[in-house]
């Protein structure tokens, strides 16, 4: 089976505010050729710098992914990155006249709904998969992040978190990835935070345009959203969402079943960097059929604990 690559048929725009930096940006997505990946245009700076949407363009993971070239940056890429792939656009440039994407309701649904308004269309070089054949690991203490060889040759995420608070301690999310569980069941989950270190994100000038509209804020006791949580388990769906942005940067669509425990954006790119630096465990290839691999009885546990 070989898949074309994509990208969209028509320019589309829109706008909003950065969740950080609380700055109003206006965004225009515009068809590209293929191979060339999702291309970053910062239009308000002279010489309208580009940052291409890469492993080796993250410049910060904490609270949010910033990319960046030669000292230009764009931060919170993660959900409209968690879109393009979860939709299937491997070609795009993003035209964005300020320093952060938008953060719309805090979920993908508003990036979701413009690039299927745009439409996709195939291009004329076929699609390259990063196909992962033995097991790939980054840990940090009790978390972790691992992958192991997908005999279906498809994506599974298996996603767990755990968090000390009464509202939130455990939740998990198994699903084998397609466009539809994407749209359905990953896209609007929203991002949240605890009101307890907002004056903490604040102090450090973050933050500055969270608000009730743009993310789930959970209080002592309860949800402070009027209307409640989109899914009872949101918060580990939005966790799988922004793990979808953070493996887009790996530059080709991956293929193997990723377990990951208690991770975040930070952990995620150490994971991305870690696939990298070990081609020997992974080919790219652009035909998908079902194989064995060397070592198909590999358990999580064994890996996890390797
Ligand atoms: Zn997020």
């Amino acid at each position: 089976m070989i898949k074309m690559q994509k990208t969209i048929i028509r320019e589309t725009s829109f706008k909003g505010i950065g969740l950080h930096t609380g700055c109003s940006v206006n965004v225009r997505i515009l068809p590209a050729p293929a191979g060339s990946g999702i291309t970053f245009v910062r239009v308000d700076l002279p010489g309208l710098p580009r940052i291409k949407a890469g492993a080796a363009s993250v410049v910060s993971a904490s609270y949010a992914t910033t990319i960046g070239s030669n000292g230009v940056t764009v931060s919170t890429v993660e959900h409209l990155l968690a879109a393009f792939y979860g939709l299937g656009v491997d070609n795009a440039v993003v035209e964005i006249d300020g320093p952060e994407v938008p953060i719309m309701d805090g979920s993908a649904s508003y990036f979701i709904a413009v690039i299927e308004d745009a439409g996709l269309i195939a291009l004329d070089k076929p699609r390259k998969y990063l196909v992962v054949k033995r097991p790939i690991k980054a840990a940090d203490r009790d978390k972790y992040v691992l992958i192991l060889p997908s005999e279906e040759m498809r994506l599974t995420i298996d996603y767990n978190i755990d968090f000390s608070h009464t509202l939130l301690s455990r939740q998990s999310f198994s699903r084998l990835f397609s466009r539809e569980v994407f749209r359905k069941e990953l896209g609007s989950a929203r991002t949240f935070g605890f009101l307890r270190d907002v004056e903490m994100l604040r102090a450090n000038g973050l933050a500055k345009g969270g608000s009730l509209d743009n993310a789930v804020v959970i209080g002592e006791t309860e949800i402070l959203n009027e209307g409640g949580l989109r899914f009872p388990d949101e918060f580990v769906r939005h966790k799988v969402l922004d793990m979808m942005g953070d493996i887009a940067l790996m530059g080709a669509p991956i293929i193997g079943r990723i377990v990951a425990h208690r991770s975040g954006h930070a952990l995620n790119h150490r994971f991305v960097q870690e696939v990298l630096r070990r081609p020997g465990r992974w080919e790219l290839t652009s035909t998908l059929s079902q194989r064995r691999f060397e070592q198909p009885a590999l358990s999580v546990e064994k890996v996890a604990l390797a």
